[in-house]
């Protein structure tokens, strides 16, 4: 008989060596919101209902104390209203089921904190905006094709439903359109109604075959009423050429209970039965920046979606300086959505040209080597790219940067394809788009080149 076979090294240590010390772990509980002052008394059957949930967003920093009591100081509270007096782009909105994956004993570096509930004091006071940082950073607006429905790649295009969203983050890069108004951004409004969009949309796409791929975003559809949702996607899936439906939900993360409502769910499985049986992929893609986000609830969520016949619920996080800018955040949420919220890993996108976002923004180099780090530790299908969307271009894997001026952090970058607004010039498939840096990431030769620049411009 064989004897016993024997490891040729120590188990244990397989993991620990590593980088990344990888370990599975059952752990997965909803954090107890009753440990929050301001939620010590709500109970289960509130904290899962939707309704209590909305009834219940927070939306100033008189919230904030009513829910953190001596937890958040009047330091941290003042340094809030500023930002939204001085420099936020968007509204405060905060779901509680958001506020309670927060570290409230570490507030002042909490991840998830710190890019939906920013303070003043955290943005660059050098470079706030970026010289050439702009209201719609990737130009979706001008490539409209008809209002709320952005057409940029050759078979894919955005459709913007709603403007309005259950959370507001910080660096959201639809500032432009998306949110209430703020001291700094008066925002953009839609010129027609709802429902006149939604038709034109349709049917712009019934008569442009060439399109067979709509992400079906805003805003976040978590906002939509769910006949609303249901009889715009319906009608997509009676349009042949539309072979992929992704919707776009952060509210996923940010207030799953809205998700697991009945009549929510019950018009969700009617597209997804209609999708199945037209041999449509329907997706939805939500947006996680870090893994605390992920609880239970979130998990039930999703799994429901993947049950009721949807292909596929897919992250794309937003890279953010402090928030998740390092190889354990990222790979700790990536094994969080693998491990245990039925969500998979996708894309990480580079945070956009947006004003007052230099704080958050890495730069392109960071983000090669973030790519670098996270790789080999994922099942290949569920290591997400991270991604540049270059203004005028669209999604560029980071390492796929034509020429790089790394010391005035400008990257330059091809595309084959046309968009919406160059049709008529196919010289654009031989111009170079440029992406800029942070520039207080740069070296004093590259602060000092913008310096003149700004200098020259004034
Ligand atoms: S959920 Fe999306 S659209 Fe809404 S504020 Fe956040 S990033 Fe912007």
């Amino acid at each position: 008989m064989a004897g016993k076979i024997e490891f040729k090294k120590e188990v244990a240590k397989s993991g620990k060596v590593q980088p990344y010390p990888y370990q599975f772990t059952r752990d997965f509980v909803e954090p107890d919101w009753r440990r929050l002052p301001g939620y010590k008394n709500v109970t289960q059957e509130e904290w899962e209902s939707a309704l209590w949930q909305k009834r219940n967003l927070v939306k100033n920093t008189q919230q904030l104390k009513q829910v953190f009591g001596d937890l958040i100081t009047d330091h941290m509270l003042l340094d809030i209203q500023r930002d939204q007096q001085e420099r936020a782009t968007m509204a405060l909105l905060v779901p509680p089921q958001m506020i309670n994956t927060m570290n409230e004993k570490e507030l002042q570096t909490d991840p998830v904190r710190r890019y939906m509930l920013p303070f003043f004091s955290e943005r660059d006071r050098t470079w706030a905006s970026h010289p050439k940082a702009g209201r719609d950073s990737l130009h979706e607006a001008e490539m409209w094709v008809v209002e709320g429905l952005t057409h940029r790649y050759p078979t894919k295009v955005l459709a913007e439903l709603l403007s309005t969203c259950p959370q507001y983050c910080g660096h959201c890069t639809r500032m432009d359109l998306v949110g209430t108004s703020v001291p700094q951004v008066p925002k953009r409004k839609f010129e027609h109604g709802q429902k006149d969009r939604l038709d034109a949309i349709l049917e712009y796409l019934q008569r442009t075959p060439s399109v067979r791929d709509v992400v079906v975003s805003g805003g976040d559809i978590a906002n939509l009423p769910a006949e609303t949702l249901e009889g715009f996607v319906s009608r997509l899936l009676d349009i042949d050429n539309i072979r992929d439906i992704r919707l776009a939900s952060k509210g996923l993360m940010g207030i799953p209970q809205h998700f697991l409502q009945d009549e929510v769910l019950k018009a969700l499985d009617r597209i997804a039965k209609k999708a199945v049986s037209r041999g449509v992929n329907l997706a939805l893609h939500t947006h996680v920046n870090s893994a605390q986000s992920v609880t239970p609830l979130v998990a039930k969520a999703a799994r429901k979606l993947l049950n009721m016949g949807f292909r596929d619920v897919r992250n794309q996080g937003v890279l953010l300086r402090g928030v998740n800018d390092s190889q354990k955040a990222l790979l700790d949420l990536c094994f969080r959505l693998q491990d245990h919220g039925n969500i998979l890993p996708y894309y990480f996108y580079m945070c956009d040209m947006i004003p007052n976002s230099e704080h958050w923004r890495i730069s392109v180099a960071q983000a090669q080597q973030l790519q670098h780090d996270i790789m080999g530790y994922l099942p290949g299908f569920a290591t997400p790219r991270i991604v540049c969307d270059v203004p005028f271009v669209g999604k560029r894997w980071v390492h796929q940067v034509h020429s790089y001026d790394k010391e005035k952090g400008i990257s330059r970058w091809t595309k084959n394809y046309l968009t919406s607004i160059e049709w008529d010039n196919p010289e654009a498939l031989n111009q170079l788009y440029e992406y800029f840096d942070p520039i207080d990431t740069l070296p004093e030769a590259g602060k000092k080149f913008w310096e003149q620049e700004a200098a020259n411009a004034n």
